[in-house]
C-alpha cells in the first residue's frame, strides 16, 4: 500500500480520535527555482580582422522560490563529471538529481575555472521569416550572483554565491549558485559574447537570448526563458550600425503576462 493510501485509511478509521499530521509535514515543501533573461543591452558592433561582430551583454535570472545550484563532481580528473540540481526544499533539506549537462573548462576566456555547458543560448533570426542567421560564440558559463535583479520572496538583500566555486584544472568538485532575485551577468566584451554578423546583409534581425534552451534544468516555468531585442542592421560608408527597434519581455513581464 502506498504512502498517501495508507495515510487516507489512517486518516478515516482514526480522524474523530486524533489529529492526523499534514502531508506537508511528510513530504519537504519543494522551493523550485525559475529562470529567465533579462532585458539584452550594450549591442555593439565590433570589426576583428576582416570580420563583424555583434557584441551584447546578456544576464540569467532566477526568479523562482528558491535558488538555482548546480553540483559536479568527477573520482578522478581524467574521468567525466556527473552533474546534478541540487534541489532546495522549505524545512532546509535538500535533494540533488542528476542532469545532461556537461562541463567545459578551456572556453578561451582564460578564467582558469570550469563551466557549465548550454546554460544560455543566443542566436539571431531574421524579422520577416524567423530564419536562423546566426549563433553566439559563448558556450560554457561559470553563474554566480553578479546583480540584483528583483526584490521577490526570499532573495537575500547581498550576494550568496560567488566565482571562487567554480574551481580550477585539478577540482574534483565544483558548484555554482544564482539566489532567488539575483542574476548572473554576461557583459559585452566577455570572450565569446557575440554573434558573427560578417556575411549577414543589412535588414531586420531578431536577437534573442534563451535560458536552459536544452530543458536540462528542472525549474518551476519553462514558457519564460525567451527574451529578445529587435534590430535594424546598416553598413554605410564602411561603418555598420545597429539601431534597436523594440525590446520583447524580459523575465518578470514574460511571467506575469502568463
Ligand atoms: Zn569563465
Amino acid at each position: 500500500m502506498s504512502r498517501r493510501h495508507w495515510m487516507s485509511a489512517a486518516a478515516a478509521v482514526l480522524a474523530s480520535a486524533l489529529i492526523v499530521p499534514s502531508q506537508a509535514a511528510a513530504e519537504p515543501v519543494p522551493l523550485p527555482a525559475d529562470l529567465g533573461m533579462a532585458r539584452l543591452s550594450d549591442l555593439v558592433v565590433e570589426k576583428a580582422g576582416g570580420a563583424e561582430r555583434l557584441r551584447f551583454s546578456a544576464m540569467i535570472v532566477n526568479i523562482g522560490s528558491g535558488p538555482f545550484e548546480l553540483a559536479a563532481s568527477r573520482p578522478d580528473t581524467a574521468s567525466a563529471w556527473t552533474v546534478s540540481q541540487r534541489l532546495r526544499h522549505a524545512d532546509g533539506s535538500t535533494t540533488e538529481s542528476p542532469t545532461a549537462a556537461g562541463m567545459i573548462f578551456d572556453t578561451g576566456d582564460s578564467h582558469g575555472h570550469w563551466h557549465v555547458r548550454d546554460l544560455e543560448s543566443y542566436d539571431l533570426l531574421r524579422l520577416d521569416n524567423g530564419v536562423k542567421v546566426g549563433t553566439a560564440a559563448k558556450s560554457g558559463f561559470c553563474f554566480f550572483d553578479t546583480d540584483h535583479y528583483a526584490s521577490l520572496p526570499g532573495s537575500p538583500t547581498s550576494r550568496v554565491y560567488g566565482p571562487g566555486s567554480c574551481g580550477h584544472a585539478d577540482s574534483l568538485d565544483v558548484s555554482m549558485g544564482l539566489s532567488v532575485g539575483w542574476g548572473d551577468e554576461y557583459p559585452w566584451n566577455f570572450t565569446g559574447q557575440y554573434i558573427d554578423i560578417t556575411s549577414v546583409a543589412n535588414g531586420k534581425y531578431r536577437l534573442r537570448a534563451t535560458a536552459d534552451q536544452g530543458g536540462l534544468f528542472a525549474e518551476s516555468n519553462e514558457a519564460n526563458n525567451v527574451t529578445w531585442v529587435d534590430i535594424s542592421l546598416s553598413r554605410r560608408k564602411g561603418k555598420t550600425s545597429v539601431k534597436v527597434l523594440r525590446y520583447g519581455p524580459e523575465a518578470l513581464s514574460a511571467s506575469s503576462a502568463r
